[in-house]
């Protein structure tokens, strides 16, 4: 087993995780959690090649010794417990973050966060990728296979666990350093960054399930709701002018068009480029320096853009204001019944040395034949997706729950060998007629078409305006309507 810790300390050192003055203290505790017999450190003679490869070993030492349980839940939070030694402290972090210039102050922390293995990097390599051509441009598909199912000893475990409050939730800065349980995933490596943005306190991070390049959240000091305001653009330019590399935006405040978090406020980020940013436009109007663009998008999206930051916060501000009140029955859009129910999804990015915002329409109401969300993937798209479109889906790249990653194969088999649909994949059975095959492309190239096509179609039933003639109609109408107010 000591051989096992020179290896992980030496990893640590070749990823300058650690310094070499660091090396006894780093044996002494990594032995004494271990419960192993410390001796002192050697090179060894076969370094592993990853941190996987190194932990492996400890874990399953762990796990032989009756220190954790063998279950995912367990290993990874007792992984993050041994990691932590490999991470500096919060403020020393911060210190280093702080001393860097934006790009390289990123590039750091991102490295960090995998070389200490808080990002899974294997894990994220399990998802599986393809792109679609739709009539909006390339659309990516993600399938999301890195979140690991759970095992049933876990849920069995799960109900006699007592619920627990600390840290409120997922987001909190308490998450720090904090050891995890069952519920709450293992965080004991995990470091976020101070950040002022509209002179709030925030915190910077990334995200452990990297959904795209340097997935980065923002969030708030204290555990409160989304709300998007005025504040929002404000803390969303703060950021991009620190970091003009990244972009940040944000959910919409409200149930069904909102992300999977609403209880405490955050904005997702990173150096990816998405599709929606070579969406062209079908019309354009200039006021007080700023360009307004409408998006040949499945959603209604209106872009903003102007080299003057502050005019476009204000021309954001009353675009905002005018369409919380907004509605026009003849496309069903009704913004308040009794409660309110238009929002917008905010997405802000530098580029050129100008500010850019888009801003997407949405709406939450429900009604007797969409009880989902009338602005919502409808039933047709469900076998596909029927969570809630977040703002990284917004921008064109889809995240797809794990079971179709097994589904498809099994649809493809089938299809393939001209078998009938199993009864288990019944909630496939529309979906799967929906499939056109061709004689110029393989089954597996039809069924990724299909899962492409069903994805615009989700994204078009969120549009307020839809992209035909009569749709892109009415979008000018409420542009009109904005103008002349
Ligand atoms: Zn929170």
């Amino acid at each position: 087993m000591i051989k096992a810790i020179h290896k992980l300390v030496q990893y640590g050192l070749d990823k300058d995780l650690i310094d070499p003055l660091d090396i006894d203290y780093v044996v002494n505790r990594l032995s004494e959690m271990l419960a192993v017999e410390p001796s002192i450190f050697q090179t060894p003679e076969h370094p592993a090649k990853d941190v996987v490869a190194c932990l492996e070993p400890i874990l399953e030492h762990a796990a032989s010794q009756g220190m954790i349980e063998n279950i995912i839940e367990e290993r990874d939070n007792f992984e993050s417990k041994v990691m932590d030694l490999f991470t500096p402290k919060p403020s020393q972090l911060q210190k280093t973050f702080d001393s860097l210039s934006p790009k390289a102050s990123t590039a750091f922390f991102y490295q960090l966060s995998r070389d200490n293995h808080y990002i899974k990097t294997e894990r994220i390599k399990k998802n599986k990728h393809f792109n679609y051509d739709s009539d909006y441009g390339q659309i990516n598909i993600t399938i999301n296979l890195s979140k690991p199912e759970k095992d049933p000893k876990t849920i069995a475990k799960l109900k006699k666990q007592k619920s627990m409050t600390y840290p409120a939730c997922l987001l909190c800065k308490e998450n720090v350093g904090f050891y995890g349980h069952l519920s709450h995933p293992g965080r004991s490596n995990h470091r976020i960054i101070k950040l002022a943005l509209n002179n709030e306190p925030f915190y910077f991070q990334y995200s452990p399930y990297v959904y795209y390049n340097e997935h980065a959240i923002v969030l708030h000091e204290a555990h409160i709701p989304m709300d998007i305001s005025i504040k929002t653009f404000i803390r969303l330019f703060d950021f991009i002018d620190r970091f003009p590399h990244y972009f940040l935006g944000s959910n919409a405040g409200l149930p069904i068009v909102g992300g999977s978090i609403l209880n405490h406020e955050h904005y997702q980020g990173g150096s990816a480029k998405f599709p929606i940013e070579d969406a062209k436009s079908f019309k354009s109007y200039q006021r007080n320096q700023v360009r307004y663009e409408l998006l040949h998008w499945p959603l209604s999206v209106v872009r903003l853009s102007s080299k003057n930051r502050s005019a476009l916060i204000k021309e954001a501000e009353s675009l905002r204001r005018f369409y919380e009140k907004y509605s026009d029955e003849t496309v069903n859009l009704i913004n308040k019944t009794d409660t309110m129910h238009n929002a917008i999804t905010p997405i802000a990015r530098f580029k050129n040395n100008t500010y850019i915002l888009d801003v997407a329409l949405r709406n939450n109401r429900t009604d007797e034949k969409y009880p989902d969300g009338i602005f919502h993937p409808h039933q047709d798209v469900h076998a596909i997706k029927k969570e809630n479109i977040g703002l990284i889906e917004v921008m064109g790249l889809a995240i797809l729950p794990g079971r179709l990653n097994k589904d498809l194969d099994r649809i493809e088999e089938a299809l393939t060998n001209d078998q009938p649909i199993d009864a288990s994949l019944s909630t496939y059975q529309r979906w799967i007629e929906s499939i056109e095959l061709s004689d110029h492309e393989s089954v597996r190239e039809s069924i990724n078409k299909a899962v492409g096509k069903t994805f615009v179609k989700g994204l078009e039933d969120c549009g307020i305006f839809k992209p035909t003639l009569e749709g892109q109609k009415s979008f000018t109408v409420f542009m009109e309507h904005y103008f002349n107010e």
